[in-house]
């Protein structure tokens, strides 16, 4: 499996790191070995001094495909979760600077802590779910899929113009604004219309 991760889909979340509100949607990949499950605790990288958290809901693709059409590309998820994209800001910044692939700043070993997944029929409508990261009980960051510059059919059926997608495949679609470092003990609660579901610590 692989997991596609989406940059830059909440105007304010651009705005925060000064960039451009995008005319395309922009993806980069983490590889499996990114994922943390189980709540189980991520261990600070030693090749950053500057980790910062992007709470993010996850989309698991159900179906193989390529070239899906907009119209159709609510068939191809049928489960919805909730993800930390772990950014490593420092490499990333530098990795900006020189035009550098953003590989070493994003796809690190456990740089992608994933909840369980629900079924998105426990969702009146897709493009309208509230999600919210606290980090040792101050809520940090505040979404809702509404915001979205790019809805979650649209990033379908733009990812797979270039890549097939395939059943068990994840989307990370996106961070909302309140991005920021994070420390060792740090204590991580992502919440999805609220109710927990990761909740974990950085060791
Ligand atoms: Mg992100």
């Amino acid at each position: 499996m692989k997991i596609i991760c989406i940059g830059r889909n909440y105007t304010e979340h651009a705005k925060e790191l000064n960039n451009a509100v995008p005319e395309k949607p922009i993806f980069f990949m983490k590889p499996d070995t990114a994922i943390v499950r189980n709540n189980d605790p991520v261990y600070y990288p030693e090749h950053t001094k500057d980790l910062h958290y992007e709470a993010e809901i996850v989309i698991k693709i159900c179906k193989k495909g390529k070239h899906i059409n907009t119209m159709f590309a609510s068939n191809y998820f049928n489960e919805i979760g909730i993800g930390i994209d772990f950014t490593a800001r420092d490499l990333q910044a530098e990795c900006k600077k020189r035009g550098l692939p953003w590989e070493i700043s994003k796809g690190f070993d456990q740089s992608a802590p994933i909840s369980e997944f629900i079924d998105k029929s426990n969702f009146d409508i897709v493009n309208g779910i509230k999600f919210s990261l606290s980090i040792n009980g101050t809520k940090k960051q505040n979404g809702n899929t509404k915001d979205m510059i790019f809805s979650i059919n649209h990033i379908i059926a733009y990812v797979s113009k270039f890549v097939t997608l395939k059943e068990g495949d994840l989307i990370f679609t996106g961070t909302p604004a309140g991005v920021g470092p994070t420390e060792i003990n740090d204590h991580f609660v992502a919440s999805i219309e609220g109710k927990t579901m990761l909740d974990f610590v950085i060791k």
